[in-house]
């Protein structure tokens, strides 16, 4: 096939290193891409939020399928134009897309659906956020509604801090606080087709910059999979997925299908294990990053032919998707000021030691070949991801690959998948 990947992130290089894996060789394209995965594709230089200009480059390249990462692209529009134009593309529409692009549709999605979450106030004003807040009780939530990746979220029990950051966003139009969900976090991914849907294997993602959840929000610093402590809970994981496709998944699809906006690609259930049952903290519309990085080197059907079959309806053909044994553990490299303000521009050395640790990969981020070497280009640099028959074994490939990387002020956590491989 003639693939076309839109996106710059490890998560567009774990995709097509998926697809590279693959006994069927395919030709890759990548837009913009980054020096990791100027490697495993063919770089294209399109504006890839510019509808036209990728449907442009589709028809003229007879590419077999689109696959869009990031959400920009698809808020723009771009999968709409592609589909218009009769070429496969795994990614939702502008209007579905909105399930991950606006809080409040999402939520309004879910009431109709049927589908557990918690309780949410819209909040236009100072006062209507601080009388949701009396309503809701702490620790607070509040969310901006509209993308800012993974960032325009807080959770502080702290009244004062959460006012503020209610007021940073309040000028741009209401934000959302949200009742506080307690228990642990499962990123599970379902691949649609419009009507029928085919979930992956579960992983969890460590939001906060420092190690024991402590500092600010992040796009996310580490992940895992999968979740052996499942099956304590629910019997096995594949009882969690049935009950989480039956419950979450499969309503939300039917009423987009119903409302004439049907879902086609990645649909990224963010859940909480709450005392009171599974319930969903957010939707994304399409593979999460990092846990893309630790769910696909498991998983053992093409990549290819699954996407395929969700971009051209066909996904109720197929099996459920089969996933290997082995663990896969992955940390983040960010850049020395990352979240708030990422130096850029830094030398970036050591990843041929790091790749030469067995069972390690990396999948880049922020990075661009330059005059003088590699350089850090962005917040989230790289990811190494370790592959193993155990955590302990998967983290200690990673930990020891990270520490042949030099980034000067680099910054990582140190407790990646440290509970699940002590058992806990
Ligand atoms: P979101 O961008 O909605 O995924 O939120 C980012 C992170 O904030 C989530 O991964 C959770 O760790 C946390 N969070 C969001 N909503 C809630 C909630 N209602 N209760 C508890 N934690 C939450």
């Amino acid at each position: 096939m003639k693939i076309l990947v839109l996106g710059s992130g490890a998560r567009e290089h774990a995709i097509i290193l998926a697809l590279r894996s693959e006994e069927t060789e395919h030709e890759i394209f990548a837009a913009p891409g980054n020096a990791g995965i100027g490697q495993d594709a063919q770089l294209v230089a399109l504006d890839v939020n510019d509808p036209a200009a990728v449907t442009v480059f589709a028809n003229e390249n007879n590419i077999d399928l689109v696959v869009i990462g990031p959400e920009a692209p698809l808020v723009a529009g771009v999968a709409d134009a592609v589909r218009e134009h009769g070429i496969p593309v795994f990614g939702p529409g502008r209007a579905a897309a909105q399930l991950e692009g606006s809080k409040a549709f999402a939520k309004r999605v879910m009431d109709a659906a049927g589908v557990p979450t918690g309780r949410a106030k819209r909040a236009a004003s100072r006062a209507e956020v601080e009388a949701a807040f009396d309503e809701l009780g702490a620790p607070h939530v509040v969310k901006a509604d509209g993308l800012a990746a993974g960032k325009g979220v807080i959770v502080t029990s702290d009244r004062a801090a959460a006012l503020a950051h209610a007021d940073e966003y309040l000028p741009s139009g209401p934000v959302l606080i949200e009742e506080f969900l307690a228990g642990p976090e499962v990123s599970l991914f379902f691949l649609s087709d419009g009507d029928h849907v085919l979930p992956l294997s579960p992983a969890q993602d460590y939001k906060r910059l420092l190690d024991g959840d402590e500092g600010p929000n992040t796009g996310g610093m580490g992940a895992y999979s999968p979740l052996p402590w499942l099956d304590g809970r629910f019997g096995s994981e594949r009882e969690f997925v049935e009950l989480v496709t039956r419950d979450v998944a499969e309503p939300v699809i039917r009423q987009l299908d119903a409302e004439g906006t049907p879902f086609i690609g990645l649909l990224y259930a963010g859940l909480i294990l709450t005392d009171d049952g599974v319930k969903v903290i957010e939707f994304n519309a399409r593979f999460g990053d990092p846990e893309t990085q630790v769910v696909l080197p498991r998983l053992v059907d093409p990549l290819s032919e699954l996407l395929l079959a969700a971009a051209s309806g066909h996904l109720e053909d197929l099996p459920l998707p089969a996933f290997a044994n082995d663990v896969a553990v992955t940390v983040v490299l960010a850049s020395e000021g990352y979240p708030a303000a990422p130096v850029t521009g830094r030398a970036l050395s050591g990843l041929r030691e790091a790749e030469a640790v067995a069972g390690v990969h990396l999948a880049h981020a922020a990075t661009a070949e330059t005059d003088g070497g590699l350089v850090a280009t962005g917040g989230r640099v790289l990811n190494v991801v370790g592959v193993g028959t155990t955590f302990a074994e998967a983290r200690e490939r990673v930990y020891r690959a990270l520490g042949e990387i030099r980034l000067d002020g680099g910054q990582h956590r140190t407790d990646i998948a440290a509970r699940v491989a002590e058992g806990l």
